[in-house]
């Protein structure tokens, strides 16, 4: 007896087949590598960058445990998702629940790239990923497109021009 798929036995194309389970190398647990995660009463289709030999390190449950909410909007920020780390220049600025803080000293925070979050784009400060460590959502920093203008001297300043020529003669 060969088991078959659902699809198979009733011969209707395009229906979704169970992908094969694996075992998260990092939690533990049995998962499949992308499907439906579900935080904050929101959804979102996750598929996670597998190993070269296949595996993954956190199955779909602990992704969803991960995310958290943009600090100024409230939006769900999703494992995987493009993050902004703005500092808080409103000493009475508070925080929406869930979120979380990059550097208290500098009241910075995590938020998210929505339109009326971020000015643009390039302030793309980062990324929210998996932290293997504590298994929970951390930063990954990557520099933002301004950041990257400026090292590469495509975008140059008038006021920065004294420290771009420093920068370039260093002593
Ligand atoms: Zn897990
Ligand atoms: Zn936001």
């Amino acid at each position: 007896m060969i088991a078959r798929s659902s699809a198979e036995i009733e011969g209707v194309p395009n229906v979704r087949i169970h992908q094969k389970k694996l075992v998260a190398t990092i939690c533990g647990h049995e998962t499949e590598p992308k499907g439906q995660v579900r935080a904050f009463d929101v959804e979102c289709e996750m598929d996670m960058p597998t190993k070269p030999d296949g595996s993954v390190e956190f199955c779909l449950d602990c992704i969803a445990g991960m995310t958290i909410r943009c600090a100024w909007c409230g939006n769900v920020i999703f494992i995987g998702s493009p993050v902004t780390l703005y500092g808080a220049s409103d000493p009475d600025f508070v925080p929406k629940p869930d979120s979380v803080v990059y550097d208290e000293a500098r009241r910075q925070y995590v938020g998210c790239l929505g339109w009326e979050c971020a000015d643009t784009g390039a302030d793309r400060a980062g990324f929210w990923v998996p932290d293997t460590q504590t298994r929970r959502g951390m930063v990954e920093r990557v520099r933002s497109p301004i950041e990257v203008a400026m090292s590469t001297g495509s975008t140059v300043l008038v006021s920065d021009l004294g420290d771009i020529k420093e920068a370039r003669n260093p002593h």
